[in-house]
């Protein structure tokens, strides 16, 4: 059987990689769609074959609880209406995955958690690294630490997402969960995360935007500094005047790192004895496929998927304390615990 995927959002991630994705996919497909703009149906629903009952808006998502065509809400709109697109799809027994960042702060990641524990649904999250076998090889090394013990970890995350905002759409709005922390800050938190296996216990973060006529009342840029347990630290810089794309593990022993380390295709690397980490899964939009295919696995399976809404709930904690160490000027702040 494959798992029926409802895409709710129909912007540039949607149409660009998870609509071909989904036609790469083994176990799921392109069931439905969600969306706020109708103008965008005849050509969606001509294209993927989507008939007309199984089209929703925002507003009457509530609906879907009726449908046996859909299995899962694929969550890929504007950060601010994860959370309340993700409760409609959980109370209508369906499971949910969720882009990153999972929501605006912890207190939504956790309030979505407990809605999917309530109705019996999965909660996924979008980390789409975390099926690539490049950063899989790191996350076992985590456990392996085959360089003896991790010293100090660097991983920046950006690009050029200010341009997206210069029309002012929402990657410029704080109300929509615009700035690079959000959109890219959570990739060098999840790195870090993945890269130690550890939780960090605290953080201290400066915004560093330069262009404040630009970037109001949203982050251009955030350098920011994990403290992990055994006195690992990560050193991360996140921004939207940049591309940054690097992530280093230093060890007792030698080094590893990935470069580019968050790429849709091509994420290749080396460590310091020579080995070589060749690009895996071939170009765009392979991974989001094996993503999707390892979710769908997991709710075919009922088991756990492989970023469960507990690891965004985990990387939201360290945003809100990072944003709460910025605006005190780089002050450490502990990192609340799970
Ligand atoms: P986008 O702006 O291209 O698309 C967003 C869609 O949401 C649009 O179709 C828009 O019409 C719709 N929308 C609904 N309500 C809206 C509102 N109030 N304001 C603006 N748009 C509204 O954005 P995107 O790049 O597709 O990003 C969508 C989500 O996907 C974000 O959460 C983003 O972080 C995530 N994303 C993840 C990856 C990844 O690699 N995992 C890559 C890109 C985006």
């Amino acid at each position: 059987r494959r798992i029926g995927v409802a895409l709710a959002g129909l912007g540039h991630y949607s149409r660009d990689l998870l609509a071909p994705a989904l036609q790469l996919t083994r176990h799921c497909r392109l069931a439905g769609l969600v969306t706020g703009s109708p103008d965008k149906l005849p050509e969606w629903q001509g294209r993927y074959g989507i008939p007309d009952r199984n089209v929703y808006s925002y507003d009457d998502l509530h609906r879907i609880a009726d449908d046996p065509d859909i299995d899962v809400v694929y969550i890929v709109t504007p950060n601010h209406l994860h959370k309340p697109l993700a409760l409609v799809a959980a109370a209508a027994g369906k499971h949910v995955w969720c882009e990153k960042p999972m929501a605006m702060d912890a207190a939504e990641g956790a309030e979505m958690l407990k809605a999917c524990r309530d109705n019996r649904v999965q909660l996924a999250i979008g980390y789409r690294m975390q099926h690539e076998p490049n950063t899989r090889r790191f996350m076992a090394m985590a456990k392996e630490r085959p360089y003896g013990r991790i010293v100090k970890l660097r991983a920046d995350a950006g690009w050029f997402g200010w341009r997206d905002g210069a029309d002012g759409a929402w990657r410029l709005d704080p109300a929509r969960g615009g700035g690079a922390m959000y959109d890219m800050g959570v990739y060098c938190i999840n790195a870090a995360r993945y890269c130690t296996g550890m939780e960090p216990l605290a953080v201290q973060a400066w915004d560093e935007t330069a262009r404040r006529d630009l970037f109001k009342g949203v982050d251009e840029t955030i350098r920011f500094r994990l403290e992990f347990p055994e006195d690992i630290v990560a050193e991360c810089v996140t921004s939207f005047g940049r591309n940054l794309n690097t992530l280093q593990v230093d060890c007792e022993r030698g080094w590893y790192m990935l470069s580019p380390f968050q790429g849709y295709e091509g994420n290749q690397g080396r460590a310091s004895d020579g080995t070589v980490f060749a690009p895996q899964l071939g170009p765009r939009p392979r991974m989001q496929a094996e993503q999707m295919d390892q979710d769908a696995l997991a709710i075919l399976e009922n088991r756990t998927p492989r970023a469960p809404g507990e690891e965004g709930l985990a990387d939201m904690r360290v945003i809100d304390a990072a944003f709460a160490s910025a605006r005190a000027g780089g002050e450490r702040v502990d990192i609340a615990r799970g």
